[in-house]
């Protein structure tokens, strides 16, 4: 890869420089992430003129399978198919970048790690058979070795943007890792659990998100995940007994941190501790089950009862 710099970066983590080959691949994940890139319209241009995309499916037809000086990679693995093709982007990628909270914590989809997997796949699949799936939904980084991550639910472009032209100049990048709280205190947002008595994960939560939701009143749902050292059984712990709230239910505070990042190990271990999981009975799928062809291929609704169209 010759847009690829010899030097490393002031982290000791690779650098890039010229004009990078950049790559965009999604695994388990809603795409929300990549739309968030799309959704840099004012920068979108210098982007492109900057890195050469190569791979992007929400941007461009244009497809590679590499090599890639930086890949961005999008959700959680979930397929067998998955936890191999993320071992050949990652012997195919220079700089691997997971974006989001399906990445980097597994998800929403991640919560299914704490349930019974096949009452999960009888419950939502009327055919489970052809429904190849793993029995738990992992971060990236439990099966190869991640360069840099950028979290939430979705994340922030501009920290992407921060990244790649950090990443280009050979400098450490400035991505956030203080509280929520701290951004409320900048903005000047009222705290919610103290003017309105609302339970939020943002004393404990890695801000990024410019404290959108206690900018609108509600608690943070704490999707950019646990910051580093943070005080999680502190948090919970006042919840259920502090004065503030005037003392929840020990499974309701458990349930507080069973999110998108509820899989992350420092909010699972208080869902955990507290009872706090989900107590959903899962019955079967009501859907009807497909048709078989004779090759075994199934086939659902009115073509089965109509045979294919021509
Ligand atoms: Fe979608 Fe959130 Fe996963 Fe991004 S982190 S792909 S926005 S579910």
């Amino acid at each position: 890869m010759s847009a690829v710099a010899s030097t490393p970066a002031r982290s000791g983590r690779p650098t890039v420089a010229n004009r990078p080959r950049v790559g965009v691949v999604k695994l388990a994940s809603c795409d929300g992430c990549q739309l968030t890139i799309l959704d840099l319209e004012d920068e979108l241009l210098a982007l492109a003129e900057r890195f050469e995309f190569v791979e992007f499916a929400e941007a461009t037809s244009r497809r590679s399978s590499g090599p890639f000086d930086v890949l961005f990679v999008e959700g959680s693995i979930s397929t067998p198919e998955q936890a191999t093709e993320i071992v050949r982007l990652r012997a195919a990628s220079r700089v691997l970048v997971v974006i989001g909270a399906c990445a980097t914590a597994g998800g929403i989809q991640a919560l299914r790690t704490a349930a019974e997997h096949e009452a999960f796949r009888h419950a939502v699949y009327p055919a489970p058979a052809f429904v190849e799936s793993l029995a738990e939904a992992k971060p990236i980084a439990s099966y190869v070795t991640v360069d840099y991550e950028l979290r939430g639910c979705p994340i922030d472009g501009h920290q992407l943007i921060e990244l790649l032209t950090a990443l280009t100049t050979g400098r450490r990048p400035q991505l956030p890792d203080q509280a929520v709280c701290l951004e409320c205190k900048r903005r000047g947002i009222a705290c919610v659990v103290v003017a309105k008595g609302e339970p939020c994960l943002g004393p404990v939560t890695q801000t990024g998100c410019g404290a959108i939701c206690p900018g609108m009143g509600r608690g943070c749902y704490g999707c950019f995940g646990p910051r580093e050292g943070a005080n999680v059984d502190g948090l919970a712990g006042w919840y259920a007994d502090g004065p503030v709230l005037g003392g929840l239910a020990p499974a309701d505070v458990g349930r507080l941190f069973a999110g998108f990042t509820g899989a992350s190990p420092a909010f699972r271990a208080v869902t955990e501790r507290l009872d706090g999981r989900p107590q959903q009975p899962l019955r079967p799928a009501t859907a009807h089950r497909p048709e078989l062809r004779p090759e075994g291929v199934p086939v659902w609704g009115k073509e089965a009862v109509d045979g294919p169209r021509h």
